[in-house]
C-alpha cells in the first residue's frame, strides 16, 4: 500500500497540517457536521457514499497519538487509487481527522482543559466528546473505528516482536442486558480482517487488554449497538511508526471489503481468528544499557524515548534500573567493558530525563542506528 505523499510520518501532526497538506484524501467527501474545541479549533465529520452500510471513523482523539490519522490518510489514498465508484453505492463513510485538535497541536494526550476524551464518554464535560456522541445518534453508524496509537513497550504474546498493531472488540458490562451481538460482529470482523493481511504481518499483530472501562468511548459505542473495532497502532523497527502506519491502514482497507463483501466462509472462521491474537505483553523498551557498572554495581539501565515538540527531536528518559532480563530493547548496548561510573556523578532517577554518561559515549556511537538516527538528529 502506497503512502499519501504529502503528510509525511512525523511524531506530531497537528489539524493544521492536516487541513493544509491532507484534504485531498477526503475529495468526493462533504462537510456532514462541524464543531469547535475548547481552544476553538474545528472538529469535522466528513461523508462521503450513499450506500446502506454506514461506517464511522475518528482518529487522535488523543492528540499525540498522530499514527493513527496517518493510517487513515494512506487508507483514503488507497481506496482512491485502487477502488472503483461503486463502493459508495454500498457504504457511508464518516471520518473525523483528529478529533482532538487542542491534544494534537500540545502534543499531549488530553484536550484543552486536560479531559482524556476516552474517560469522557457518560459525562461529556468537553466539546470533542459532545460531537463524536452526537455522530452516534445523528449518522447512526453500523461500525465504528476507534483508532490510537499505543506505546512502543507492548509485544505480541510472549515473544520479543513489537506489537505493531493492536486490536479490540470492546467489553460491553457484565450488567448490560442488551444483545451482544454487535461485539459478536466486531469480533467476527476483526479476525476475518486479520486473516486476510499477508501472512508475515501476524507476528506483529496483537489483542488489546481486555478490560471494560464504563467511561471509554469505545465500550459506550459498543453499548449503544455499533460494532466498534479500538485499533492500536504500535511501535515497530523504526520509531516514528511507519510500519505501524502501513499496517493499520492495510488493516481498515480489509476491514471495509470484509463488511462491504461478506462471504459467509470468512466470517464463520473469523471468531477463531481473533481469540487466537495473542495478547499485548508489556516486555520490550526502547533503549536498554546493559551490565553498566555504577561503583562496581553492575545493572542494567532501560530508557524510553518521548518526543520533544519544542525541540522537534527524542528526549530520553529513565525507566527502569536493575537486572532487567524480563525485558528486550528495540536498542541494546553492551557496557560490560565500560568504566565504572561514580555514583556521586551519575544517579539516574526513574521518570526523569536521562543524560547519557560522558564514559558511555563510545559504546553509543559503535551501535549500528540505521533506522534510529533520527535520536540524535536535533
Ligand atoms: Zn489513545
Amino acid at each position: 500500500m502506497k503512502r499519501f505523499p504529502n503528510l509525511p510520518t512525523q511524531p506530531q501532526l497537528t489539524s493544521e497540517a492536516f487541513y493544509k497538506n491532507g484534504m485531498e484524501v477526503l475529495e468526493g467527501f462533504e462537510l456532514f457536521r462541524e464543531s469547535m474545541s475548547v481552544l476553538g479549533r474545528p472538529i469535522r465529520a466528513y461523508v462521503r457514499g450513499k450506500g446502506g452500510i454506514r461506517v464511522l471513523i475518528w482518529t487522535q482523539m488523543h492528540g499525540d497519538e498522530s499514527a493513527s490519522t496517518f493510517a487513515v490518510v494512506d487508507f483514503l489514498h488507497d481506496l482512491q487509487q485502487n477502488t472503483t465508484d461503486r463502493i459508495w453505492d454500498k457504504v457511508t463513510l464518516c471520518v473525523v481527522p483528529i478529533l482532538n485538535p487542542d491534544g494534537a497541536a500540545a502534543y499531549t494526550r488530553y484536550n484543552g482543559l486536560g479531559v482524556d476524551l476516552n474517560r469522557d464518554a457518560r459525562h461529556l464535560t468537553s466539546p470533542e466528546s459532545a460531537f463524536l456522541v452526537s455522530l452516534a445518534t445523528d449518522f447512526k453508524p453500523h461500525w465504528a473505528f476507534n483508532m490510537h496509537d499505543q506505546r512502543t513497550i507492548f509485544a505480541a504474546g510472549d515473544t520479543n516482536n513489537p506489537a505493531t498493531l493492536a486490536l479490540l472488540a470492546p467489553s460491553m458490562s457484565e450488567t448490560y442486558t442488551g444483545s451482544v451481538m454487535h461485539r459478536k460482529r466486531a469480533i467476527a470482523l476483526i479476525g476475518s480482517a486479520v486473516s486476510q493481511l499477508p501472512k508475515p504481518f501476524y507476528s506483529n499483530i496483537a489483542r488489546f487488554d481486555d478490560a471494560f472501562y464504563p467511561l471509554a468511548m469505545g465500550d459506550f459505542f459498543q453499548e449503544k449497538g455499533i460494532a466498534t473495532v479500538l485499533v492500536e497502532v504500535g511501535g515497530s523497527e523504526n520509531i516514528i511508526r511507519h510500519s505501524g502506519r502501513t499496517l493499520a491502514a492495510r488493516f481498515l482497507k480489509e476491514a471495509l471489503m470484509v463488511i462491504l463483501n461478506p462471504s459467509a466462509q470468512v466470517w464463520h472462521s473469523a471468531p477463531g481468528t481473533y481469540e487466537s491474537l495473542p495478547p499485548n505483553t508489556n516486555r520490550l523498551r526502547d533503549i536498554i544499557f546493559a551490565n553498566a557498572n555504577i561503583d562496581h554495581h553492575i545493572v542494567d539501565v532501560a530508557v524510553q524515548l518521548r518526543y520533544n515538540p519544542i525541540r522537534e527531536a527524542w528526549d530520553m528518559v529513565c525507566d527502569t534500573v536493575g537486572k532487567i532480563d524480563y525485558y528486550e530493547a528495540y536498542i541494546r548496548i553492551e557496557l560490560a567493558d565500560s568504566p565504572s561510573l561514580n555514583s556521586r556523578q551519575w544517579r539516574f532517577s526513574i521518570g526523569e530525563t536521562f543524560e547519557l554518561p560522558s564514559e558511555w559515549e563510545t559504546f553509543w556511537k559503535e551501535q549500528n542506528f540505521a533506522s534510529y538516527q533520527w535520536v540524535y538528529s536535533s
